[in-house]
């Protein structure tokens, strides 16, 4: 777990055009955060920049009170989930699950420890054994989602992860996501252009426009306005 802190933090692409204009942040540890935004407005590369992704034209962003900039990719422990979910076709679930752990030397029985834990909260416990092609939509977003928790990462960065989904997995899979903040507490940022979402996910929001931050409150508060 950690607090996000964004400090002056501007983005210039190759192009020399100025895409983030000055944002300053500070997301409390455990916190739920949404950002909202016109397509364009740089949800995406600020969200890209805080997964260290991206790099940092000026200003900084420190996770825990350490700057990304400074911390190797294979230290960074940040999960991020975007809205199409590769899984490994040719493993299980399980070893979908176990695979980012095993590439950083986890032992056997923390891995085991660890799926295990992740397969009880998204209830995927009888799916373990399955290949991917043999699950529903629904159940592979799990895997997915699963696959991030079981690195037990500082925080979670979600990139419009339902938009791609019907309706009704939509809101099952908000529910998901909302049962997973309650029982682990991960700091999030969370991108969206639903309004539904944003209102029962947030404790707090970030409203974007032309690479700006032109609100942070509560969503009752953003919504009043
Ligand atoms: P959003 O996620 O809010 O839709 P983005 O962060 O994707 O916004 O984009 C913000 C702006 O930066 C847009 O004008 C987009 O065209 C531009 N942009 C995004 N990625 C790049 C890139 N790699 N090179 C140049 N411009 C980019
Ligand atoms: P991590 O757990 O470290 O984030 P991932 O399992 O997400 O690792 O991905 C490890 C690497 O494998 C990445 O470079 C990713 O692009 C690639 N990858 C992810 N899914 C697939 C897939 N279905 N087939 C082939 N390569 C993949």
């Amino acid at each position: 777990m950690a607090d996000i802190k964004l400090s002056g933090v501007r983005k210039t692409y190759a192009n020399k055009v100025q895409v983030i204009h000055g944002v300053d942040v500070a997301i409390a540890d455990g916190e739920f955060i949404v950002i909202v935004g016109p397509s364009g407005c740089g949800k995406s590369t600020l969200l890209r920049m805080v997964a260290g992704l991206e790099p940092i034209t000026e200003g900084e962003i420190a996770i825990g009170g350490k700057r990304v900039n400074e911390v190797e990719p294979k230290d960074r422990n940040i999960a991020m989930v975007f809205q199409n979910y590769a899984l490994y076709p040719h493993m299980t679930v399980y070893d979908n699950m176990a695979y980012g752990l095993r590439i950083r030397s986890f032992s056997k029985a923390d891995i085991e420890t660890r799926v295990q834990r992740a397969a009880k909260i998204l209830e995927l416990g009888p799916l373990l054994q399955r290949k991917p092609r043999e699950l529903s939509g629904g159940q592979r977003q799990r895997v997915a989602m699963g696959r991030a928790i079981v690195r037990e990462p500082a925080a979670f960065l979600f990139d419009e992860p339902l938009s791609n989904l019907d309706a009704k997995l939509r809101v099952q899979m908000r529910l998901e996501i909302q049962k997973l903040h309650r029982e682990l507490r991960t700091t999030s940022i969370f991108v969206t252009h639903d309004q539904v979402e944003a209102m029962t996910l947030a404790d707090r929001m970030i409203v974007m426009n032309a690479g700006v931050v032109e609100q942070v409150g509560r969503p009752i508060d953003v919504y009043d306005d």
